[in-house]
């Protein structure tokens, strides 16, 4: 049987073969959260574009591509990366904000999808290729969504996509250069809770649709929202299948043809399969509060410097020890704090403490600040430990630099 959370007596295996810090993944909960999806979603055949900015790990990549996923990509690094792991470049879809005109041309020549986010690359586009390559246009519906303002895309300032309200001057450059455009894409933000949100989008797409004749599919984005404190409010996955699936049906029937949905979940796909074990270096008691220091900082694991997010953390060495206050901080020097406050079994030098739902942007938002080495993954396959990126080392860190002789 698959077991979709870990228990700690594996955690702590880890964090005693490895060291840490380490990020911990889960195969079990990434493939669950994968055909959830597909699931509730049936009869229609959705394609998932998993977005691997959120973890790019190659044996990750491949684990998805075995069980039919496509592929999100938003850097022609992230399309070669994909390409390596095994994706066809037709499963592929590239959707960059603000790159040059050769970056849309070097993943032209490898084969994959092209979303095209602005005025200036559509008009290029049109001019270089006019009806022999077809594309996508990423529209800004301006709904409102999203966690923070950080991370959502939609609203009316944000650099993401062509506005809705420019759709004449869309289809005034696509009529000219002949263009050839197969799908309609919008991805209003991260931590949309409501499904109403998707289908306020989703009538906006539609209602564009019928002024483009040539599309394979519509590509919904992402932004489902994923528990990060137990009883989180999630999006409704199963009433938003219904909901945009009978509706999906319906526009198709107007439309004419059949198209595919495509969504392009990051967070979904892998936040709970990740946990990043860090070890208590110090408890430093001051006047007004207890630290934990521990082996990590800013440089691991961002999100809650960045976008104030909340991860929860567990003691998996002592589960059984009394409940402390405990502020829970990182060995940079910086104020990089990971939570305050929080209440974790007694802590004690050398304990391992687990930061749940770390799968998305923990890794991939990583540096090498303050010289410190950027840490090991392990993948946890049907039982076994596979490690799936080494910890870095000093080599490592001085590898492109170049000497000067002085
Ligand atoms: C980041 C991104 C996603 C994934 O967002 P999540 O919140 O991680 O699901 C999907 N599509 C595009 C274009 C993105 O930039």
């Amino acid at each position: 049987m698959m077991t979709e959370n870990l228990d700690y007596s594996m955690l702590l295996k880890v964090a005693e073969q490895f060291d840490s810090p380490v990020y911990v993944y889960n195969s079990a909960k990434i493939i669950s959260q994968y055909k959830r999806l597909i699931n509730v979603f049936k009869p229609i055949n959705i394609k998932v574009k998993y977005a691997c900015k959120a973890l790019n790990n190659t044996a990750i990549l491949k684990l998805l591509k075995k069980e039919g996923s496509g592929l999100d990509t938003v850097s022609i690094n992230e399309v070669k990366l994909g390409l390596r792991a095994g994706f066809q470049p037709s499963e592929i879809i590239f959707t960059p904000n603000c790159v040059g005109f050769e970056e849309i041309q070097e993943a032209v020549n490898l084969g994959v999808h092209i979303n095209i986010d602005n005025i200036s690359i559509l008009e290029q586009f049109g001019s270089a290729y006019a009806d022999k390559v077809p594309c996508c246009v990423r529209l800004n519906p301006h709904i409102l969504a999203g966690g923070n303002n950080k991370i959502s895309t939609g609203h009316i300032d944000s650099k993401f996509g062509i506005s809705i309200h420019q759709l004449r001057h869309v289809l005034r450059i696509i009529k000219t250069y002949g263009m050839q455009i197969n799908g309609l894409h919008m991805h209003t933000g991260s931590d949309i809770l409501d499904s109403g949100v998707f289908l306020q989008g989703a009538e906006i797409l539609f209602d564009a649709a019928k002024d483009f004749p040539d599309l394979k599919f519509i590509d919904f984005g992402s932004g489902f929202k994923v528990a990060y404190k137990p009883n989180d409010i999630t999006t409704d996955i199963e009433e938003l299948g219904k909901a945009l699936g009978e509706r999906f049906l319906e526009f198709c029937k107007e439309y004419g043809r059949d198209l595919e949905l495509w969504f392009e979940p990051g967070k979904y796909i892998v936040s709970e399969s990740g946990s990043f074990l860090v070890k208590a270096n110090i408890i430093k008691q001051t006047t007004a509060t207890v630290f934990v220091g521990v082996d990590s900082g800013l440089n691991h694991l961002i999100r809650p410097m960045l976008y104030d997010s909340y991860h929860h953390i567990t003691n998996i060495s002592n589960p059984e020890g009394k409940e402390r206050i405990y502020t829970i901080v990182g060995n940079i020097c910086e104020t990089d704090t990971f939570a305050w406050d929080r209440k974790l079994n007694e802590v004690r030098e050398g304990d391992i403490l687990c930061f749940n739902n770390a799968g998305a942007y923990g890794i991939t938002m990583s540096s090498n600040y303050n010289a410190r080495f950027r840490p090991a993954e392990v993948l946890i396959h049907k039982g076994q430990m596979h490690l799936i990126r080494k910890r870095e080392t000093f080599e490592d860190l001085i590898s492109n630099e170049v000497e000067v002789a002085f």
